[in-house]
């Protein structure tokens, strides 16, 4: 966009950086945040161009549009690196089923599950997945998320799991968030592969001899990936699926030991995979191959809390052993409802013992090293796409701690309105607390 106006973000009481080098954060250095104070922004042409004293910019971009940011703090577009944002129906029934007591296969034969969703994807015209799709996409803006992966997967035919590709493809143009997209044709299989079981084989040939090459042509996944669990896709079936995606030319990711440790993480490691995601069953030698591995692994604490489980990914254990880590909602209509991004960070904090830092650190740089966009987005720094988030607090530390509070007050992608900022009177960031005297 080189004819976009310049701007001039002023009056932030924290700018929250996240700046370093363009590639996942591991480890120690998770904790490093960098937040500055006094700070103004300025944007050209869609990127950061330059961070400082605000008088200094007012000169250097005398013409560009100011915007007040109010005392509020100033982070990174926050990066939601997995979800399944294109869905039907919501399948609240099952919630209060499985609080009742019912196990994942009782809830699959009274018609619920993953095959109720693909039933119901399956019947709905594109058209419509598209403006239920978008209206949620407005929702995850509405929190801070600039950036969201999206997988297909609950078409599971070649024909619908193109269908869910293409609203993908609508969306990228039509919306103001960065769109990612899976290709998830390996998500379950399907209903009418289940008759006998040599029917299975064939649903796999089927996927990497058929569905694959019609993907690749379509143009609009950037990565392929695999439910890879017990009950789902076998650690052998996962690897023959992803080798064919990569000779195809898609990025590498897995949905890995979430229930159930199976080799998942690594299978992801020895793929380098960008991402090896869930990972609350990770056995000790995932999670070590994670630590020495350039894969991202991301936790999903939405998903297990959702669930009623009282295990959480090993977010310490694989921080402390040097892994990257990031964190993302999961949002889907069976176990992750949610599009508040934020209160995955809460999550983070209270249930993964992560720090803030490495709760924000995993929200932003780490989510776009999961999605290969380090060099672009998921922090403010010169040359970076100016993707930012706005948050009506004065302290980062609010950002998780106000949990399931919506914060952000305006966000913006390449310099451009995602959650349109609200200028006039609406906010003002919370005055610092009065400290008690005497
Ligand atoms: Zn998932």
């Amino acid at each position: 966009m080189p004819d976009q106006r310049a701007l001039l973000f002023i009056n932030a009481s924290q700018l929250v950086t996240c700046a370093g080098p363009p590639r996942a954060r591991r480890g120690k250095e998770m904790a490093e945040i960098g937040i500055l104070k006094n700070s103004a922004v300025a944007v050209s042409d869609g990127r950061i161009a330059m961070i400082g004293a605000a008088s200094d910019l007012r000169n250097a971009y005398a013409d560009a549009e100011i915007v007040d940011c109010k005392g509020g703090v100033l982070t990174p577009g926050l990066v939601d690196s997995h979800t399944h944002a294109v869905f039907g129906k919501a399948r609240f029934e099952e919630h209060e089923q499985r609080a009742a007591g019912l196990d994942y296969m009782e809830i699959a034969n009274r018609g619920g599950g993953i095959h109720a969703s693909v039933r119901d994807f399956r019947a709905r015209p594109e058209d419509e997945l598209y403006a239920m799709a978008a209206d949620r996409l407005r929702e995850l803006a509405s929190y801070g998320t600039t950036t969201v992966e999206i997988k297909s997967g609950y078409g599971l035919t070649t024909d619908d799991e193109l269908k869910a590709l293409a609203v993908i493809g609508r969306l990228a143009e039509r919306q103001p968030l960065r769109t990612v997209a899976t290709w998830l044709g390996a998500h379950e299989i399907p209903h009418e592969y289940r008759t006998d079981s040599s029917q299975r084989e064939k649903f796999i040939d089927a996927l990497v001899d058929v569905q694959l090459p019609k993907v690749v042509e379509q143009g609009v996944a950037r990565f392929a990936d695999v439910f890879c669990e017990p009950g789902v896709f076998t650690v052998d079936e996962t690897r023959r699926i992803l080798e064919a995606a990569r000779r195809a030319g898609l990025g590498l990711k897995l949905h890995a030991d979430e229930l159930k440790p199976s080799g998942g993480a690594e299978l992801a490691v020895q793929l380098e995979a960008t991402s090896a995601d869930h990972l609350a069953a990770v056995s000790h030698q995932g999670m070590a191959a994670l630590a020495k591995s350039d894969t991202v692994a991301t936790l999903l604490p939405g998903t297990m809390l959702f669930l009623g489980k009282s295990k959480q990914g090993p977010a310490r254990e694989l921080i402390d052993q040097g892994a990257a880590v990031a964190l993302a909602t999961d949002f889907n209509p069976g176990t992750s409802p949610t599009v508040n991004f934020p209160l995955i960070m809460t999550l983070g904090v209270s249930q993964l013992r992560m720090s803030l830092a490495e709760a924000l650190i995993a929200t932003t740089v780490n989510g776009a090293a999961a999605l290969g966009l380090a060099g672009e987005i998921g922090q403010i720094a010169p040359g970076f796409s100016a993707d930012l988030a706005l948050f009506s607090i004065t302290d980062i530390r609010e950002l998780p701690y106000w949990y399931g509070a919506r914060l952000c007050v305006g966000s913006w992608k390449a310099g451009a309105p995602c959650h349109p900022y609200e200028s006039v009177t609406k906010f003002h960031a919370r005055p610092p607390e009065v400290v008690p005297t005497g």
